[in-house]
């Protein structure tokens, strides 16, 4: 045991407290300690209800405790959890065919989360280029303001300096350039570039949707240089964008995509699609994971991808986007002095903060959570909506009164 804790610590009730004398202090989380949901409802330690509009960062995109999903995983673990690489198992087949019937891919390769996603992309990316031009062609080119994941690669790869800080020497070979800027792809996009990873719609930089014209020219670049795009659909993906993945709505097609945070509902997961002719270039042994596509997982990701990938179920999530729209729109017209213009896809929302109330994004949503609305920000600047797919006409209503509730508070203070 422990000396330095009070004895008795594993059994006597834990409190925020314990968060903060037991944990790395990576997180700041929240007060209150979410003890059971269901749908978009949790309740806390105390009993105290909250609206649920983050669904765990875009995650349970089907809610809490979805009784389908309960019931899928309940039989496989009743089944097989786990058989390891050297086995295959009939839910990852599925689960494979699956994305591969809904999306541009041929092959699927799964992990457990999005870094891992696009940790494969990039290795993958890089052996195409090395075995294909030769190992002059291995640049990565990403943008500014862009997340990948937390991975040593990823994180550097990822367009946020104050992620990488102290962290250095970082891995070489890559550039950034500004989202959305066609001249500054063209004269970053050289021969020597293995591969362009951009996110449809960057999520943690701010929910800023890409623009489609700079995403066709993106891959006009990558056409003529040999380079691979790699799409991160890590947030936007499984439905959140009112399509199976964004790029369906932006006239482009990766050569990979990646896929994770709601593919799991909760579960973790990650999948890197792409085509046979470069998965081939993964061959035996070039790179794995242990619990990548294990039964338990996969069985979680078919029912999630099944039960999303419907043309009823995605035109809800267009439908419950417009309504929060009009809402959101509403709400800044009335407060124009706290916040800007909406902005996002289906339901991966931004509402970025005006002049006067910049770097006040967290303080408005923990006004929100004293209320009962759970909310996420982007940035210091822009609050950010990501409520389950599921969400009802009458929970967007409450949703909207809650933040009016708050901001009028808000404001004030
Ligand atoms: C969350 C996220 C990641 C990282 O996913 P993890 O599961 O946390 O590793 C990567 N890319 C994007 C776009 C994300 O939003």
């Amino acid at each position: 045991m422990n000396a330095k804790l009070d004895s008795g610590v594993t059994t006597r009730p834990v409190t925020r407290q314990t968060f903060d004398e037991v944990l790395v202090p990576t997180y700041a989380p929240a007060e209150m300690i979410p003890v059971r949901a269901s749908g978009l409802d949790v309740w806390d330690q105390q009993g105290k209800h909250y609206l649920d509009f983050t669904s765990g960062i875009a995650v349970s995109s089907l809610g809490h405790a979805n009784p389908k999903l309960v019931a899928a995983l309940t039989e496989q673990a009743n089944t097989v959890w786990h058989l390891g690489n050297g086995y295959t198992n009939e839910p990852v087949l599925r689960l494979a065919s699956a994305l591969i019937d809904a999306t541009f891919a041929e092959r699927a390769f799964f992990c457990n989360s999005g870094a891992e996603a696009n940790e494969a992309a990039l290795k993958l990316a890089r052996k195409y280029a090395h075995t294909k031009f030769g190992p002059h062609k291995s640049r990565i080119v990403s943008c500014l303001s862009s997340f990948h994941g937390r991975t040593l690669f990823t994180v550097s790869v990822g367009g946020q300096p104050k992620y990488t800080e102290g962290f250095e020497p970082l891995p070489p070979g890559l550039n950034h350039i500004p989202y959305n800027d066609i001249e500054a792809a063209r004269a970053a996009i050289t021969d020597d570039v293995a591969a362009v990873i951009v996110e449809p719609i960057q999520g943690e930089g701010g929910v800023i949707p890409g623009n489609p014209d700079y995403l066709k020219a993106l891959r006009e670049i990558c056409d003529q240089t040999g380079a691979l795009l790699v799409f991160d659909e890590v947030q936007s993906g499984v439905g959140r964008t009112g399509t199976l993945y964004a790029y369906e709505q932006m006239g482009v097609q990766p050569d990979i995509l990646t896929s994770a945070k709601a593919l799991g509902n909760g579960y973790p997961i990650g999948a890197m699609l792409t085509t046979t002719e470069i998965a081939q270039h993964f061959n035996v042994g070039a790179h794995g994971t242990t619990y990548g596509g294990n039964p338990l997982a996969a069985t979680i990701g078919l029912t999630v991808v099944e039960t999303i990938n419907q043309p009823a179920f995605l035109e809800r999530v267009r439908e419950a986007s417009g309504k929060i729209f009009a809402n959101l729109n509403k709400l800044a017209a009335d407060y124009p002095q706290v916040f800007g213009q909406a902005r996002g896809m289906g339901l991966l929302i931004g509402l970025p903060m005006a002049d006067g109330f910049k770097g006040r994004a967290k303080d408005f949503t923990k006004a929100c959570e004293k209320l009962g609305l759970m909310l996420l920000i982007a940035g210091p600047d822009v609050v950010r909506l990501a409520p389950a797919l599921v969400v009802s006409d009458e929970q967007i209503v409450e949703a909207d009164r809650l933040m009016r509730a708050a901001v009028a508070q808000f404001a004030n203070a």
